[in-house]
């Protein structure tokens, strides 16, 4: 076998048997290769299930009336995050639907106190905000900025009524990069309508970026949403495009995400980690919001420290002690052709 980056070809993502579990291993052992058998550990807090935007394939979409919406209250995030938070966690990722309200009200001050009370590294993931919030947020101190590209076919994406419009959105993650974000991007596997040539978009346009990791999350139909009734996405397909990506940039940061669960009940997360993912994500949204916060269903798989590390565990792997955030930081202090910030990034982000 090569060492060289591999790009799929669609019988690769769609392989079965013997050369399914080849790829799988190949891939596992690119992470191994580059991260041992350490995992990065991070928590995430949902602050608010308000969106502005209308993706089909989201039960959190605005014209889902049945949701109650709310936002955290800073208080209580700040007192869990400070003094209650799982030891095992060296970041922190601060997540919502695209609210700028919630992100001047409670993410910018709770970023603050995290700075100033722990050392977590901070990561967000609010949607496509204005130049002027991505650089507050950077001042109070986050440093990876989760956007996924969703869809990399542009028809495809406006079909889906994914946030904003395609070009925006990537034009969004190259400035991001240019003013010094790390970078996390992701696409949906096994889309309702997803052609073989707009699942190997993905790849291309994921190379392409400016990254320093991308997600693979399975199609999950969401409650309340026009997809209701569609199948939940092949989890061997979703487990292929895992070590695919993975065998493409063997140092990135690529999660195992916890729709895993849903797609594949009994082992899916777990199969994650055999196909090279390196990070996993603890759920520390309070009880009281996390019910409405559905972005598949109400009856949600939550990732608990518990689950985590016994996973984990299982797989014969271990939690990184290195943050998330210091490894990006140590990782663009020696950059590949990968890291290179987009210099012909667009300026007009003040949506
Ligand atoms: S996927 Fe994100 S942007 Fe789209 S409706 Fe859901 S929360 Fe909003």
């Amino acid at each position: 076998m090569t060492d060289e980056p591999l790009f799929p070809t669609i019988d690769i993502l769609k392989s079965r048997g013997q050369a399914q579990l080849a790829l799988h291993e190949r891939a596992a052992h690119a992470s191994s290769e580059k991260f041992g058998r350490g995992v990065f550990l991070r928590g995430v807090v949902e602050v608010s299930n308000f969106c502005r935007e209308n993706c089909a394939y989201c039960g959190m979409r605005r014209d889902n009336r049945g949701l109650a919406r709310h936002r955290a209250r800073l208080d209580q995030l700040a007192e869990l995050l400070v003094h209650h938070r799982p030891a095992s966690i060296t970041d922190l990722n601060i997540q919502s639907g695209e609210d700028p309200v919630v992100v001047r009200e409670v993410v910018l001050p709770l970023i603050k106190i995290l700075r100033r009370e722990t050392s977590l590294g901070v990561s967000v993931c609010l949607g496509t905000l204005n130049r002027a919030l991505y650089d507050d947020l950077k001042m109070a101190g986050a440093s990876m900025y989760i956007l996924k590209f969703e869809i990399a076919d542009p028809d495809f994406y406006a079909e889906m009524t994914a946030p904003g419009n395609l070009v925006e959105r990537l034009q969004h993650i190259r400035e991001l990069a240019a003013t010094g974000w790390n970078v996390s991007s992701g696409f949906i596997a096994g889309l309702p309508g997803q052609t073989d040539a707009g699942l190997l978009a993905n790849f291309s346009r994921a190379r392409e970026l400016p990254l320093a990791g991308c997600s693979v999350s399975p199609f999950i139909p969401g409650e309340e949403t026009p997809l209701a009734n569609a199948p939940t996405a092949d989890i061997e397909l979703t487990l292929n495009c895992m070590a695919a990506l993975r065998l493409m940039r063997t140092h990135w940061i690529i999660p195992a995400v916890s729709a895993l669960n849903l797609a594949e009940p009994v082992t899916g997360y777990r199969r994650g980690l055999r196909t090279g993912a390196n990070l996993v994500t603890i759920n520390l949204t309070p009880p009281d919001l996390r019910e409405d916060y559905v972005l598949y269903k109400r009856d949600r798989f939550i990732m608990t420290e518990e689950r985590i590390l016994s996973a984990i565990e299982a797989e014969g792997l271990k939690p990184s002690k290195q943050c998330l955030a210091d490894y990006c930081r140590h990782k663009k202090a020696t950059p590949t052709h990968a890291w290179r910030p987009a210099t012909h990034a667009a300026a007009a982000l003040n949506r």
